[in-house]
């Protein structure tokens, strides 16, 4: 069994997703994994904005706005006729739900399930459409099967227990549709994998079937050694390790979910970045061989703090940066970077919800600085022992640039650089630069 997810571009209009059948062959045993129609889910998130600041009447002019664009939609996707008559009942299934929020108390509760709407309707409107082609398919809910537990960490064995009798339920069945992104909470709620999450959403579902491979349908020709958006004349990176993709995933790649190579590593399925509107490029395979002694990408992730905690208590003390970590344990804030010096350390988050806690119990271990607006810039390679002069060339090339923090050896693949965001589109495209042109 393969898996095969369609970003929100792929299925962006009744056009692209009517071209899915290019790439989709029925006659394969896959489970096609759906994100919501591109620019759905950002149209969710300003309606629950709305709604969560009480401006109903804002709220009404989106959903009505969204509402209209399905409308169209379904009239260029489906035949006119009953399967064209089901299509617009779906639709108004979807938006008449989401009206009926509008004079209810909303909470995040409630976003939730407004964000779950994309892809709901995604995937019963291209699941109609093969219906209408006479092209058998089976829809599978991802409400019963997808699950995060209380510290929003999927459960893999849980998609594994209730997505198997699912399938075998529909034995002789070759084609399934299921949607990225949405799950349940420990709680029973609707809940999500956070933005991008669809990529997660697959190749969770490989691991929880070990399935043959998983198969990123995007709008680009896989990963590429910079960020295409920032810089010129990138190119696509033909193969990467999975320590590889998971790092320029973690730190930035959009392309990827920062968590999605993850459950694909742990069950050794091979992952493919592979580009809808061009089927027959190679695209990027990720899988558990490396290759030796290259620099294979430069990726950069915003909206970072640093925090630099400095004290003499801790010369020659044991114990004091575990008793600095168990606060952000406590906090249940990730750390992303760290440097240490005998007297100083610095590190860096990206989840402040609970600085300000942070920052007051940090104060008793002696002073303490933040930086706002920080960029993390990760060169992504195998940096294996013996090998000499990537740091050089690395530093080099940015030599023009301030650097807060430098991170190398942590692992023998990465190498982090702490800069202000402002500098962050020179940094990238001097290392690109240096490293690749
Ligand atoms: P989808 O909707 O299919 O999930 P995304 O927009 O999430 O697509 O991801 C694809 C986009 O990621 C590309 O269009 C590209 O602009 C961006 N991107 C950022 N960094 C990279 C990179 N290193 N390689 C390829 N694409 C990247
Ligand atoms: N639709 C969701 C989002 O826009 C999930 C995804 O596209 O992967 O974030
Ligand atoms: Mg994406």
């Amino acid at each position: 069994m393969k898996i095969l997810k369609f970003g929100g571009t792929s299925v962006g209009s009744p056009e692209r997703m009517t071209k899915l059948l290019d790439i989709i062959n029925p006659a394969e045993e896959q489970i096609v994994v759906l994100s919501a129609v591109s620019g759905t889910t950002n149209g969710l998130v300003e309606i629950s904005g709305k709604l969560l600041k009480e401006d109903k009447q804002g709220a009404l002019i989106l959903i009505n706005a969204l509402n209209q664009k399905y409308n169209e939609f379904v009239i260029e996707l489906l035949p006119e006729g009953d399967l064209r008559e089901q299509g617009q009942e779906v639709v108004n299934y979807h938006f008449q739900f989401l009206t009926g929020l509008v004079n209810d108390i909303f909470t995040p509760a409630e976003e939730k399930v407004v964000l779950a709407q994309g892809e709901l309707l995604s995937t019963t409107l291209y699941h109609i459409y093969l219906k209408a082609i006479d092209v058998p398919s089976v829809l599978l809910p991802a409400l019963d099967f997808m699950k995060i537990d209380e510290d929003n960490e999927p459960d893999i064995s849980f998609a594994t227990a209730n997505l198997t009798p699912l399938l075998d339920k529909h034995k002789g069945n070759k084609l399934f549709i299921t949607q990225g992104f949405i799950c349940r909470n420990s709680f029973g709620e609707v809940d999500n994998l956070r933005r991008g999450g669809s990529d997660y959403t697959a190749s969770l579902i490989g691991a929880a079937i070990l399935a043959e491979e998983v198969q990123i349908w995007t709008d680009i020709d896989g990963m590429h050694n910079n960020d295409p958006r920032i810089v010129k004349g990138t190119k696509p990176i033909a193969h990467l390790s999975f320590d590889e993709a998971a790092e320029l995933a973690y730190f930035g790649a959009k392309i990827l979910h920062p968590q999605s190579v993850f459950p694909a590593q742990k069950y050794k399925i091979p992952v493919r970045l592979l580009n809808t509107m061009e089927p027959s490029a190679a695209g990027t395979l990720i899988s558990a061989e490396s290759e030796k002694g290259k620099i294979k990408s430069i990726a950069a992730k915003d909206g970072l703090i640093a925090i630099r905690i400095q004290s003499s208590r801790m010369l020659l003390a044991y114990g004091f940066l575990r008793r600095i970590f168990e606060i952000f344990e406590r906090y249940k804030t990730p750390i992303d970077m760290i440097t240490t010096s005998e007297v100083a350390v610095s590190l860096t988050i990206d989840f402040t919800d609970n600085l300000d806690k942070i920052l007051e119990e940090l104060d008793t271990f002696g002073s303490v600085e933040i930086d706002r607006e920080q960029t993390i810039v990760c060169v992504v390679g195998d940096f294996g022992a013996g090998k000499h002069g990537f740091a050089s060339r690395v530093l080099d090339a940015i030599k023009h640039i301030p650097v807060r923090m430098i991170s190398y050896g942590g692992s023998n693949y990465n190498i982090s650089l702490l800069v202000n965001t402002g500098d962050k589109t020179e940094v990238l495209r001097s290392l690109h630069n240096r490293i690749f042109e």
